[in-house]
């Protein structure tokens, strides 16, 4: 029973300070995604490719969250956007608080788009509202077809369901067909795109939906 009630309070604690994230992002018109996925699936190369495609289009801003190293923040540097790393030590995933405290070393001037690449993990990030108006899960090829059944949380609790690394379908077992059955099943208003970050394929869709997405709640401002 100690075990539930501390765990109700972290989360609760968690949900306060992810509501004062998203009241600074409404002040500041700017939209946020959570980008969430076992570790490997292409996380940090879909957030390089969307911001070459996004280049001169939107202004954008990365918080990366990662165990351990800063690896991910210097490859997103190097397209010229504002981005900050979360080191979390061992933590297996971000919390509300970490990204608040993030955004204290991000300088969110005329930020149109936050992207938040949370750490690789398909468990416990589901439960953490980072104050993110969608939570983006990639899954990859490599992963096989049944990962949605396997992990319905996360499923269920993101809005779009990017499945990456289809240039190597041929080369496995996983059928996609069965990937976005089982992904439905768990959510059926998962939107759901398919890229490669190694061919490109795709990536324009996706961003097009995003760069839409952006300007739309911008609008209803
Ligand atoms: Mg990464
Ligand atoms: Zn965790």
């Amino acid at each position: 029973m100690s075990v539930i009630t501390i765990e109700r309070k972290v989360l609760e604690k968690n949900d306060e300070l992810a509501r004062q994230n998203r009241t600074l992002f409404a002040s500041r018109n700017i939209f946020s995604i959570n980008i969430v996925s076992s570790p490997g699936a292409g996380k940090t190369s879909l957030v390089e490719k969307t911001l070459e495609q996004l280049k001169g289009k939107l202004n954008v801003a990365v918080v990366e969250g990662d165990v351990q190293t800063d690896f991910d923040a210097q490859r997103v540097a190097k397209y010229g956007v504002p981005v900050v790393q979360i080191v979390t030590n061992g933590g297996c995933h971000l919390e509300a608080k970490l990204v608040q405290d993030a955004l204290q070393n991000l300088d969110l001037t005329n930020i149109q788009l936050l992207v938040i690449e949370n750490v690789g993990n398909l468990v416990c990030p589901a439960n953490y509202d980072l104050g993110e108006e969608m939570k983006v899960v990639v899954a990859s090829t490599t992963e096989g077809d049944d990962k949605p059944l396997k992990y319905p949380g996360m499923f269920r609790n993101a809005s779009v369901l990017i499945i990456n690394k289809t240039d190597l379908l041929p080369y496995l077992p996983c059928k996609i067909d069965e990937l976005k059955r089982n992904a439905l099943s768990i959510n059926p208003s998962l939107i759901i795109f398919e890229t490669s970050c190694t061919t490109g394929y795709g990536v324009a869709e996706w961003c097009t939906w995003l760069t839409g997405k952006v300007f739309q709640h911008k609008g209803t401002k």
